[in-house]
């Protein structure tokens, strides 16, 4: 059998994975809350996950894995939501639902085996809690339940912190009714406008951890293999996860995988700085791309960096991205064969995924198109009947038609004048560039001369400006 080694967050090192049911491997990953479209970012693990479920099916066979993704649809952003908008909660959560699904088929990612709605699992969840205060882990106070996180002595070994580390570092709510400030929520009491199930401590509602507990105790056993999530989750969610599930008696996850965070063109994505985007926001038509960018094109940008390494969105990968998966395209079925040994070791070596591309293009090279096209698949990208090159063709010919190459020649010009001048006088040159970077442009010059960059956000009616 294939080894297939991950790095394992709660160890802090690569380790080989030894499933405890080869016929059956069992992996949970934390969902979305379904309030709104998925960000280009919450796509990053959907995508890395996406590829372990397709190395683990490979490996141990399509019907021997169980992933499980959930959708948080009790949170009291969703009802925000619903009281803003005059909706009802069912309603949203639908709908954003459906989004999610089709926005992530759209980059390449399969369905999970199972995507329970916490709101299905609320008497798993009740039937946890409650067995959490019988055995003194957790506590009732005015209708909410407090877990007792010093009376898990392992708290914090996921994240290598101690309790207090991560109180001085951590947000934590002080609250009449907890015991102490670390302590967090398992129930809450709903009002008549909240959505609450009726239980033992009143109408209410779960705290967010706890869903997670329930639905893969419910849905993959008291011990599974692999448990993963953007490692923005490690504290406090994972770490609480661990601590509810431990105590109710379960062995939990054996493996934690974690995704680092995408930022966009350098910078945290945050609407405010204008650099958010869905990625339904990139699959349409949007500034200067008047065909959006495919799904396999997002993809790729996203596989090209270790998932374990903070990478950044731009443009311009997007942009590398179409001109490489140009090459790579095939116009006609190849006969069908198994993945590239190469690339499969690749990604059993702890989820090498640009790593895995690279090989992909040394087979385009030797000519090794059948194995070319079934490696892809199994990265999720399907290289035949692409649409790269005409994208890649629609948006330069928009760039062309808005003055891009005109604005490129003149400053190129500009620095040809400055530099046969003696002395040589950058002036002008300086001036040029200084209006393309107040508009928005990125302006690169290097030896072999100068170029004009257009980021995604780029407003392009602020070339009107210029003229
Ligand atoms: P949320 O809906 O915010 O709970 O996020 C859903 C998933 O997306 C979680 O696994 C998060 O860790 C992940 N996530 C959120 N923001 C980012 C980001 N900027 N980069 C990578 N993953 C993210
Ligand atoms: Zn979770």
């Amino acid at each position: 059998m294939t080894e297939i080694t991950l790095y394992n967050t709660a160890i802090r090192a690569k380790e080989v994975l030894k499933p405890l049911d080869n016929t059956n491997v069992r992996m949970y990953v934390c969902g979305p809350t379904v309030y709104d479209r998925a960000h280009i970012g919450n796509a990053r693990p959907v995508i890395v996950f996406d590829v372990l479920f397709r190395l683990l099916r490979h490996v141990y066979g399509s019907d021997a894995v169980t992933y499980v993704r959930n959708f948080t649809d009790v949170d009291d952003k969703i009802n925000a939501r619903a009281a803003e908008s005059g909706r009802s909660i069912g309603e949203i959560t639908d709908e954003t639902i459906q989004w999610f699904l089709d926005d992530m088929g759209a980059v390449g990612a399969l369905e999970p085996t199972e995507m329970p709605r916490a709101t299905a699992y609320v008497p798993q969840m009740v039937a946890m809690i409650e067995q959490l205060i019988r055995d003194g882990f957790a506590y009732e106070k005015d209708g909410h339940v407090l877990f007792r996180v010093r009376k898990y002595k392992d708290y914090g070994t996921l994240s290598g912190r101690s309790v207090d580390d991560m109180i001085a570092g951590a947000r934590v709510e002080v609250a009449p009714y907890k015991e102490d400030p670390m302590d967090f929520v398992l129930w809450k009491p709903s009002d008549a406008a909240t959505p609450g199930w009726d239980s033992p401590w009143g109408r209410g509602r779960p705290g967010w951890h706890i869903e997670c507990s329930a639905m893969a105790e419910d849905l993959l056993g008291s011990e599974f293999d692999i448990h993963g999530g953007g490692n923005d989750l490690t504290f406090p969610h994972h770490e609480n996860e661990i601590a509810q599930s431990k105590c109710a008696g379960h062995g939990f996850a054996k493996i934690w995988l974690h995704n680092e965070m995408l930022q966009v063109e350098g910078k945290k994505m945050s609407k405010s700085l204008g650099n958010f985007f869905t990625v339904r926001d990139l699959l349409e038509p949007h500034g200067v791309w008047s065909t959006g960018i495919s799904g396999d094109a997002i993809r790729y940008v996203l596989l090209s960096t270790h998932y374990r390494k903070p990478m950044d969105w731009t443009d311009r990968k997007a942009l590398e991205a179409l001109d490489k998966l140009t090459k790579l395209a095939q116009y006609e079925e190849p006969e069908a064969v198994p993945p590239s040994k190469r690339v499969v070791a690749a990604l059993c070596n702890d989820l090498n995924t640009s790593e895995a591309l690279k090989i992909l293009e040394d087979l385009s090279k030797e000519g090794k198109i059948a194995e070319l096209v079934s490696s892809a698949r199994l990265l999720g990208i399907d290289l035949v009947n692409p649409v790269f090159a005409q994208e890649r063709r629609t948006r330069d010919a928009y760039l062309r038609m808005q003055g891009i190459d005109e604005l490129e020649e003149e400053l190129q010009m500009a620095r040809n004048d400055a530099m046969a001048q003696n002395p040589k006088d950058f002036t002008e040159v300086d001036r040029l560039k200084t209006r393309l970077v107040e508009i928005g442009l990125e302006v690169r010059m290097s030896k072999e001369g100068v170029s004009i960059e257009v980021p995604s956000n780029f407003d392009v009616s602020k070339l009107e400006t210029l003229k």
